[in-house]
């Protein structure tokens, strides 16, 4: 999956740090990232390629985080740019970077976007200020402290028997198959989003709902946890028009082989078709 980087090794630990040259300084712009092309690949840019062009950009930048001994920082400054720098659409990059270099694109947009759009308290508009000690921004006037944004959903495999509920999206650019998901609503414990979206989407009812493993998605700035359920009592399903396009059982012999492997729903449905479900550790709730 996306965040399977081995052997990199991914440290989110909170630090005060400051840029050295050969580190990563990711510029985004809209829903693009500034890339550096050199003999037709695409990689990040360095601080020191950035500050070459941009000397004011030290006291910019932000830290994020650092894959194995590389330091990767965020700014939102205008950046001057030469010919060897673009900007391309993040969606653009899932098809072309290999799958680390992905999850660091993923990870520091979500974390650059939660920057991006709390300048501002939500209670008092006052410039919000760099927490000292943690991850946090915080008011200088009234105190209130904003944590990033994470939005937890579920996906549920729901398994008739020999069959797995497959679905399709109605109003997405994503349009290959997937599984029944949904957000947990405030209020919610997990095993009722299982429900409701179940209930919602597909028209149906589970039972023996088991957790089988989490990830962290931040193209839509979520934690998925996956579960699988069985279906219970009648197969017939009532399809939400507005939310998909499809909703069908599918027979193991019947689904073609996942063509990528980024995505905890794919994983699932790759365990369904080669019949390991029940090799794996998974727990009932
Ligand atoms: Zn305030």
């Amino acid at each position: 999956m996306i965040q399977d980087i081995k052997p990199h090794q991914f440290n989110n630990e909170f630090k005060h740090k400051t840029p050295k040259k050969d580190d990563y300084l990711l510029i985004f712009k809209d829903d693009s990232l500034m890339m550096n092309r050199s003999n037709d690949s695409l990689n990040f840019t360095k601080f020191g390629q950035i500050t070459e062009l941009n000397p004011n950009i030290t006291d910019e930048t932000i830290y994020l985080f650092s894959v194995d001994e590389t330091s990767i920082f965020c700014t939102f400054e205008s950046v001057q740019k030469t010919e060897k720098f673009e900007y391309c659409k993040i969606d653009s990059l899932r098809s072309v970077l290999p799958s680390w270099m992905l999850y660091i694109v993923a990870t520091a947009n979500h974390l650059a976007s939660w920057y991006s759009t709390n300048k501002f308290c939500g209670r008092c508009a006052v410039p919000m200020e760099f927490s000292k000690t943690e991850r946090a921004l915080c008011c200088p006037k009234c105190g209130l402290i904003r944590y990033p944004h994470i939005n937890p959903a579920v996906i549920i495999g729901i398994i008739d028997n020999d069959k797995i509920l497959l679905t399709r999206y109605a109003d997405r650019p994503y349009k290959k198959l997937s599984l029944v998901a949904g957000y947990t609503e405030i209020g919610e414990t997990l095993e009722d989003t299982i429900n409701r979206e179940v209930m919602e989407e597909v028209g149906l009812k589970v039972k023996n709902i088991q957790y089988y493993k989490s990830q962290p998605w931040a193209f839509s700035e979520s934690l998925l946890m996956g579960f699988f359920a069985e279906l219970d009592g009648l197969s017939d399903v009532k399809i939400d028009n507005k939310e998909l396009s499809e909703a069908t059982w599918y027979r193991r012999e019947e689904i073609s082989e996942c063509e990528s492997t980024i995505s905890l729903t794919n994983e699932m449905i790759e365990l369904f078709r080669n019949n390991k479900i029940n090799n794996y550790d998974i727990c009932e709730i």
